[in-house]
């Protein structure tokens, strides 16, 4: 992760675990400032025990469901910064779909950290894979990653966000607001 000036921080030992409810857990919370997106409250938590780990990001004020559009072209662009909630769908087309859920993770990054997280999880599944079919295919999109990286292919990238708090901060974004499906 990259570094952030942190504002304050705090440790909490000897949590209680929600996965093997143990007191193994550590929680640590810190509060940054993102330039362009505001105060943000980054939590993490790892149990010693059976090593559930779960870290998130919440901005300090309440956000609008939000939708973000940008288009990476350039080498440059991997600087980008990314704030990433767990209930963020990451959207990149012809390559993955980060999905939301309990098992996500929420993180301040740059373009560059997404594509870094997509590239391992691309390259487990070529590790994975049974078939040369599969492992083509993983290879293949590796490679478009790369090309991505180095501002030789333009790739699009969408974040969604219904609890706002994701942005991709750069002019070139595009923000809008998100329809959210109304819940009965
Ligand atoms: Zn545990």
């Amino acid at each position: 992760m990259p570094k952030e000036e942190s504002v304050s921080e705090g440790d909490f030992e000897q949590q209680l675990c929600p996965l093997c409810h143990e007191k193994t857990l550590i929680l640590t919370e810190r509060e940054t400032e993102v330039p362009y997106f505001g105060k943000v409250y980054l939590f993490s938590m790892t149990c010693n025990n059976c090593k559930y780990h779960k870290a998130d990001v919440e901005a300090t004020e309440q956000k609008e469901p939000v939708k973000f559009e940008f288009e990476i072209s350039s080498e440059e662009d991997m600087k980008v910064r990314v704030v990433k909630s767990s209930e963020a769908t990451v959207k990149i087309p012809h390559v993955t779909t980060i999905t939301p859920g309990p098992a996500a993770q929420g993180y301040v990054t740059n373009i560059e950290g997404i594509l870094n997280r997509v590239k391992y999880q691309i390259e487990s599944l070529k590790e994975a894979a049974e078939d040369d079919e599969d492992r083509q295919k993983a290879k293949n999109l590796l490679k478009k990653l790369t090309r991505i990286a180095w501002g030789q292919e333009k790739q699009k990238i969408i974040i969604e966000d219904p609890s706002g708090n994701s942005a991709i901060i750069s002019d070139k974004a595009i923000k809008s607001p998100l329809k959210v499906k109304a819940e009965k």
